[in-house]
């Protein structure tokens, strides 16, 4: 392969795979930031594979997004998503006569020793020995070995286990990785490009972050980061306090249809004696929330996909209060400590 693109799209597996299932046409899903290799990646896969590619245009944020309905109206029998493994909350495999194949599309550049060296200075000052590893798909390979290096320097990390997932994994939405670890791990360590997943861990522990991030070969604390972020949706918690009649969003993307959630949400919302409305969308912008809000509504849910109220920056100044599931649950619970993210 002669691309000088930094990611191991494993196009000869993919042939391979594609000559066992005797596939002709493919819809090829590529993230968003790798787009732009769109064209280059497309000739490869049809030169050596000799299978036509039909490359998806549309935004591609996660693997709760997988497009079987236009790719069976093209003709596409397969779907070759890069970028993810199989969403952890609701994976799709074969739907409508598709199927679909995961490539997570690891990052061929490591982690260098002085930011290690950096990374162990930052631990020891805080006093912290027995932190977690934990890493987006790219860089799942990198953590294993961060574990190795930082024991071989007297620090006790591991990579953590996840019921139902894959060990130290980490997607925006699915922090289990943190949650679920057991034992004395004082400190979390991510492997992540972007603040995006690193925030998302920051918000969903207590305790002290820390990223690797590969591209700036930089690593820092989360702890300004977490400060600034639980102000701002306090902020909107608190905001959302005397709400009594709601908007619930529910997605209409492939992995993003959490009807039961919303409806045990919708239930709290009853007990509480309020009312609800249930809107069900492909995406969810300031654009769709404005069309459906009226005077008749006092704050919106968000249970498709629960960084959009954080992520979105044009939702964070919303007239009205825009809130994850795990902030709605806050609210209607009244529990408004500890934080709760994401669900
Ligand atoms: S629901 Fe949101 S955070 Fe979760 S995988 Fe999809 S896009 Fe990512």
């Amino acid at each position: 392969m002669t691309l000088e693109i930094p990611y191991d799209f494993k196009i000869k597996e993919l042939c391979q795979y594609l000559r066992i299932g005797k596939y002709s046409r493919i819809l090829l899903q590529l993230p968003e930031g790798v787009k732009q290799y769109a064209s280059i990646i497309s000739r490869e896969i049809e030169n050596e594979c000799r299978v036509e590619v039909i490359i998806s245009g549309d935004p591609n944020w996660g693997a709760c997004d997988i497009p079987v309905f236009e790719a069976k109206r093209i003709g596409a029998n397969l779907i070759v998503h890069y970028g993810h493994y199989p969403y952890s909350y609701n994976p799709i495999h074969h739907e409508l006569g598709v199927d679909v194949l995961y490539i997570p599309m690891e990052y061929k550049g490591g982690i260098p020793d002085e930011i290690l060296s950096e990374l162990e200075q930052l631990l020891r000052e805080k006093n912290l020995s027995n932190p977690i590893v934990i890493a987006t798909a790219q860089h799942l390979r990198e953590a294993k070995r961060i574990v190795d290096e930082l024991k071989k320097k007297g620090i006790d990390a591991r990579v953590p286990e996840v019921l139902g997932g894959l060990p130290g994994l980490v997607i925006g939405c699915d922090y289990r990785a943190i949650t679920q670890a057991t034992g004395s791990n004082d400190s979390v360590i991510v492997i992540s490009s972007g603040l995006f997943h690193a925030l998302g861990a920051a918000l969903a522990t207590a305790k002290p972050v820390f990223q690797i991030d590969p591209y700036l070969m930089k690593v820092s604390s989360l702890d300004e980061e977490r400060k600034n972020w639980l102000k701002k949706r306090y902020g909107v918690i608190y905001k959302a306090l005397n709400a009594t009649r709601w908007a619930i969003w529910v997605g209409a993307l492939y992995g993003q249809t959490r009807l039961d959630y919303a409806k045990h949400i919708a239930g709290l919302i009853e007990k509480r004696g309020g009312s609800y409305l249930m809107v069900y969308s492909r995406y969810v912008t300031q654009r769709e929330i404005l069309s459906i809000d009226s005077r008749d509504i006092d704050a919106h849910i968000i249970t498709s996909c629960p960084r959009i109220p954080i992520d979105d920056f044009t939702l964070i100044d919303f007239p009205k209060p825009v809130l994850t599931p795990g902030e709605a649950i806050m609210v209607l619970t009244n529990q408004l400590e500890p934080y709760r993210f994401p669900w």
